[in-house]
This record gives structure tokens, sequence and C-alpha cells, in this order.
């Protein structure tokens, strides 16, 4: 098969990694930077032109689109789901997956446990809004941050009333967010590919951090999974429409509760921490699910 791999850096491990796993089982493998692709979107027979010339005959195409890029990604996926070839992930997928508010309303529409949240607009109604997930300490988020940035314990009313002001002062979107204090501040990130659990690494949040993020200084450890779990994992990808996801679980004393789901999961830390082949896991699900043209639309509406 003829791979392109959707990414801005051949150097990144998760790029490499896969690079790597699809060359070993003997297909070609590109790395295409995103933001150098260009296309006439009129004309009749779809295109991408890439530094002087035209992007042929890919069989595949797997998107590592980060966050940053995420509108002039989602396009050039577009492009190339037109030309028939095989998404790993939609580019519908990938969009709902980037605004957190907009994937936790598809899933809680489907019953998917979640921590209870909140989201307003106007100023006025903040004091309204911390009561309503249960007053402080609450965990105030900008609705598309990425990597721990953007995300704020507020330990009391008065300071979540600040922060929520100040953020929507500057006009920034946030959600409010019941703390999942028994979590002692690590995660568990379920590692997606083609509807099953395939790893998963439990990420702990370094001394005096809330944040388990790796890129804020977290650690990775293998854990190990309950039936729960991995069902709530799995369902979410679905329910996102997204064949490799990243799904990120708190422990809470209700359940598992799902905090978010990344379309473009690192494979580093989930290698590093299970040892476990996962860039090979997705070169085999691309082979078992390659078809010509399809480029469906998977996952819930919205
Ligand atoms: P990002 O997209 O920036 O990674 P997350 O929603 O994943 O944002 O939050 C970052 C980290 O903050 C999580 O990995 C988790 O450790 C911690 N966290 C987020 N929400 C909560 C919460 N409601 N209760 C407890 N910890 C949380
Ligand atoms: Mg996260």
């Amino acid at each position: 098969m003829k791979i392109a791999i959707l990414s801005r850096n051949a150097k990144l491990y998760s790029t490499r990694r896969l690079v790597e796993a699809g060359q070993a089982a003997g297909h070609e493998v590109h790395v295409i930077d995103t933001l150098r692709c260009y296309m006439s979107i009129a004309s009749h027979k779809p295109e991408i032109h890439y530094k002087g010339r035209v992007l042929q005959d890919y069989d595949v195409v797997i998107p590592r689109i980060g966050a940053s890029i995420t509108f002039y990604g989602t396009a050039v996926l577009r492009q190339f789901e037109m030309m028939g070839v095989f998404p790993v992930n939609e580019s519908v997928a990938i969009s709902r997956s980037r605004d957190k508010l907009r994937s936790l309303q598809l899933l809680a529409r489907r019953g998917v446990g979640l921590p209870v949240t909140g989201f307003a607009h106007s100023p006025d109604d903040v004091n309204d809004l911390i009561q309503m997930v249960n007053g402080a300490p609450l965990v105030i988020k900008m609705l598309e941050g990425t990597q721990g940035i953007g995300v704020v314990l507020a330990e009391t009313r008065k300071a979540a009333e600040s922060v929520i002001e100040a953020f929507l002062g500057l006009n920034v979107s946030v959600m409010v967010q019941e703390y999942i204090k028994e979590a002692g501040g690590a995660d568990i990130r379920c590692f997606i590919v083609g509807g099953r659990v395939i790893a998963a690494m439990k990420r702990q949040a370094k001394e005096g951090e809330f944040r388990s993020n790796l890129h804020r200084g977290g650690t990775a450890t293998l854990v190990k999974l309950t039936p729960e779990e991995r069902a709530t994992a799995t369902r979410a990808a679905k329910i996102m429409g997204l064949n490799v996801a990243g799904v990120d679980i708190l422990r809470s004393s209700h359940g598992p509760v799902v905090m978010e789901v990344n379309s473009s999961p690192g494979l580093q830390g989930i290698e590093k921490s299970t040892n476990k082949d996962v860039a090979g896991m997705i070169i085999r699900f691309i082979e078992k699910e390659q078809r010509p043209n399809r480029t469906g639309n998977k996952g819930a509406r919205g």
C-alpha cells in the first residue's frame, strides 16, 4: 500500500514509529507536511498539490493533525477523502473531538459517564454556573486547550469566580467541571485501535500538580483496566467515530468518567510504558480495513 502520513514534523516519535512500522510491513510510506498541501477545491477531479507536484495514488492517509492547525489540517484531510483515500480517522471525527464541549455533549447524549460539567457565555451567569457544578473546588478549561495548558484548578469559590470572569472577559470560551479529587492527580489513557483498547497507561501528575499530562511532567506506568473502564473507553471512541483514539478516563467515586477523547494520541508514552508495538497495530488495522473509497461518515451526528 501507499501510505501518506499527514504530519508537520517527520522527526516526531509518533511519526517516525508509524513510518518504521509501515515500511517493516512492506508498504511505501511518505510523510507529508500538512501545511504544505494546497488544492483547487472547485475542480471536479479533486487533487492535492504538494511542493510543486501532485499527490497521487495513495491508498491510506494517517492524519496526525496538531490542535493548532485543526482547521487547515481537516480541510486537507477532506480533500484526501474526496479522492477516495482511506483515512485512519475521518475529518469530521477529528473536528468533533477537537471541541471539548461538543465531544462531551455527544458522549452525554449516549449516557457515557462524565464529570459534572457546565458552560456559560455571560459573566452575569457565573455564580449560577458554579452552583450548577456543585461549587468549588472545580476545574476550569479552555474549550480548545491541549497538553494541560488552559486547565485550571480553582480551589475556592472566589478564585473560581475571578478566573471564569477573566476568561469570559477575554472572550475565551471555557467549561467548568466538577473536580475529581479522588483520582489523586492520575488519569488513565486508553489507546483504541479499531474499536478495541490495545494498550492503557496510568499517568500520574508530578508532586503538587493535578494535571497528569506527560507534557506537564506527569509519569506513565502500566495499568490494568476494569471491564467497565474498557467498555467506557471503547464506547467513547465509537461515539466520536474515531478508529484510532486516546480516551482519557478519571477513576471517580461514581465509576469511570471520560475527560476527553484525543484523535491524534501520541505513541511515545504508551509504547514506552506498555512495551507494545502500537504503531504496528495501527498498520495492521489499516491492512484489514483499507478499501478504495471507504471514507464514510461514522460516529454520532453533530
Ligand atoms: P488537555 O486537553 O489540555 O489535556 P484535559 O481535560 O485532559 O485537558 O485536562 C488535563 C489534565 O487535568 C488531565 O489529564 C487530568 O489529570 C486533569 N483534570 C482535568 N479535568 C479534571 C477533573 N475534572 N478532575 C480532576 N482532574 C482533572
Ligand atoms: Mg488531556
